[in-house]
């Protein structure tokens, strides 16, 4: 036998027991979006590696290691996107968008990270991302904000996600706390973790996401980045915390939330659960004010969130909501002998000319009556229709309703009727 040929190391195939609970998520994900008139948006899966360089930030987690770049037939750099905000950006740049009033986008599909795969963290994953341009005002913080929670209720997980949130100013304030902290954490380097040691002069900030809890212990008398913003921010993030308030949206204040993508300013959050394992973020967002320009447009505001659906699924099964089980087919026919193959094929056709929405199946294989009644049972679907010589002679269908286990002998005009009762329901 050959050797079997298996797919990427962390890109998985998704078969239907995910894909109901993905179909039923994305239902309801567009019904929220809708009514926050959202607009859909779909963005190429490779861009040029440059301008996730440009606007990611070189020494973040993402441009450091974990893009998926590669040169084309002529020489290009190109990279599959690791996230989707940069191309919404680009997007709507190149497509002259930024005059309009209403920027408000969404999108889903697939993230390519090089990271170490572990539960909840994967090498091809997917995000639902909505971005919202040219309002800095904290309402649009605050209606966002909203709207991911109106999401978890209508999902019925609200109360198993907490919101942290945390601002953190702008770059200039970054850049001075940022030299405090290397200084505290120099003073105790010896109780860092290798990955601490090697980010305490790219990415410092990644520290303070550490799960070792050394490091943690240390962290709790390190210096804040609270003391470090400028007025502005602050009073804007006491306000936003007081809207929050006012809306009864719960929330946990983390000044230690600082995200890893270099583009954001201000209000960043993220929605974490208990119930996930270590890789407990579900949705993570916030203010990108300066990325649009930073990319060749004009000044724009800029805030978003990206939602993980493969993290938001592991919590939806370890519920067991959604678990309701589905009709994989509907209507299961069965012939009985080769030569009433052709009777079973054109009574599906028939059907699915008058029900298209019914899920049909003809059982072609050549296993007995008795195992492919036991296989229509095991299906769920509700009714098997069998075809044998006699019922071809009479002109009648044996249908058999599988969940009763009733019998009836039906002429094709009440085969009709009878599956329009049944399924109308
Ligand atoms: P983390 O700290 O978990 O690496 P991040 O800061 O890199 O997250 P973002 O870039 O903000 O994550 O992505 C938003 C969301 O996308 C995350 O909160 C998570 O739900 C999901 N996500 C990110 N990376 C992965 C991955 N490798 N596999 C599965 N989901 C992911
Ligand atoms: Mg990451």
């Amino acid at each position: 036998m050959n050797k079997q040929i298996n797919s990427i190391r962390g890109m998985h195939d998704y078969f239907s027991e995910d894909l109901d609970i993905w179909h039923k998520l994305e239902k309801k994900f567009k019904q929220v979006l809708n009514s926050y008139s959202f607009e859909e948006i779909r963005l190429p899966i490779l861009e040029k590696t440059e301008i996730f360089q440009r606007a990611i930030g070189n020494v973040t987690d993402i441009i450091e290691k974990e893009m998926y770049s590669f040169y084309d037939k002529k020489g290009n750099s190109l990279t599959l996107r690791p996230e989707g905000t940069v191309g919404c950006v680009r997007a709507i740049i190149q497509n002259n968008l930024l005059h309009k009033k209403k920027l408000k986008f969404w999108y889903l599909g697939p993230m390519f990270r090089y990271e170490r795969p572990q539960k909840g963290r994967y090498r091809q994953f997917y995000q639902l991302g909505a971005e919202i341009f040219g309002l800095s005002s904290i309402d649009i913080d605050l209606e966002v904000i909203l709207l991911t929670n109106r999401l978890w209720k209508i999902l019925g997980i609200n109360c198993y996600l907490t919101l942290e949130i945390n601002s953190i100013g702008l770059q200039l304030d970054r850049i001075k706390y940022q030299k405090e902290l290397v200084l505290f954490l120099e003073k105790h380097k010896s109780f860092l973790d290798e990955e601490s040691k090697r980010r305490l002069y790219s990415n410092p900030f990644r520290i303070l996401d550490s799960k070792n809890l050394n490091i943690q212990n240390i962290l709790k008398k390190a210096p804040l980045l609270n003391n470090f913003i400028n007025e502005k921010s602050l009073n804007r993030f006491d306000n936003l915390c007081h809207m929050m308030n006012l809306y009864s949206i719960e929330y946990k204040y983390n000044p230690n939330l600082i995200r890893g993508l270099d583009y954001y300013n201000d209000t960043v959050f993220e929605w974490k659960s208990d119930l996930i394992g270590a890789q407990n973020t579900i949705c993570a967002g916030g203010r990108y004010n300066s990325l649009v320009q930073e990319l060749g447009g004009i000044k724009k505001s800029a805030i978003g969130f990206a939602i993980g659906i493969e993290r938001l699924i592991l919590l939806i099964k370890s519920l067991n909501i959604f678990s309701k089980k589905i009709e994989k087919i509907n209507i299961y026919i069965i012939f009985i002998g080769e030569e009433n193959k052709i009777h079973a094929i054109n009574l599906s056709e028939e059907i699915r000319d008058i029900y298209p929405k019914l899920k049909i199946f003809v059982s072609f294989s050549n296993c007995s009556l008795v195992k492919k009644i036991k296989h229509a049972v095991e299906s769920l679907s509700r009714i098997a229709i069998l075809i044998g010589p006699n019922e071809i002679e009479k002109k009648y269908y044996l249908t058999k309703e599988l969940e009763t286990k009733k019998e009836f002998y039906l002429f094709k005009s009440e085969l009709m009727l009878k599956i329009n009762s049944i399924f109308s329901k």
